[in-house]
């Protein structure tokens, strides 16, 4: 299971976040993340009517771009994403599929003050462990300490810890030895 981390921003990659991001979707999931290097971005998702990306037409670039032994592929962007029926969206990923991506734009501001880059990084290993969580098919959890909660703030974002909580924990690996079944 090859899982990788792409950076697909449009600022220069931020090394440290990338490396504490990697280490700790490794041990949210037990799993080995690598580093993808590539200077290749997404090119049509920017809609000039509002403004913002569209996360779902980064996924579907993701899925054509990413090397071909990534099960698995993160991209995080500082770009700020949107779906149509939302404002913003922190990020998107493709349920029990491919394909995820998380933003910066948003865990970065809103406060009106520019948090501590301490604070962002939790943030965005928060939510890249919640979307890969949703490309291994983990659905919202209950628990608002639980990585899988739903956020719609940074408030609620910043509630949660790093990691799935126990039944998260479980449903993982009952959809990992799933997948291998299916596989075999
Ligand atoms: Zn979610
Ligand atoms: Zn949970």
């Amino acid at each position: 299971m090859d899982v990788y981390l792409w950076w697909i921003g449009a600022a220069a990659a931020d090394h440290e976040l990338l490396g504490m991001v990697r280490r700790r979707t490794e041990q949210a999931f037990g799993l080995p993340v690598r580093a993808w290097l590539s200077h290749e971005r997404p090119a049509d998702s920017y809609d000039a009517r509002r403004q913002q990306h569209s996360s779902t037409r980064i996924l579907k670039w993701l899925l054509d771009a990413r090397p071909k032994e990534a099960a698995k592929i993160v991209g995080l962007t500082d770009v700020d994403l949107f779906i149509p029926i939302l404002t913003f969206v922190y990020g998107e990923a493709q349920l029990g599929g491919t394909a995820a991506v998380v933003s910066t734009a948003r865990l970065a501001s809103d406060t009106g003050f520019r948090p501590d880059h301490a604070l962002l990084t939790a943030r965005v290993v928060k939510e890249s462990v919640h979307e890969l969580g949703h490309t291994f098919g983990l659905i919202h959890c209950p628990r608002p300490t639980c990585v899988m909660a739903r956020s719609v703030n940074l408030v609620q974002v910043d509630a949660k810890e790093p990691v799935l909580c126990h039944d998260c924990h479980i449903r993982f690996g009952e959809l990992r030895k799933q997948g291998q079944e299916h596989h075999e």
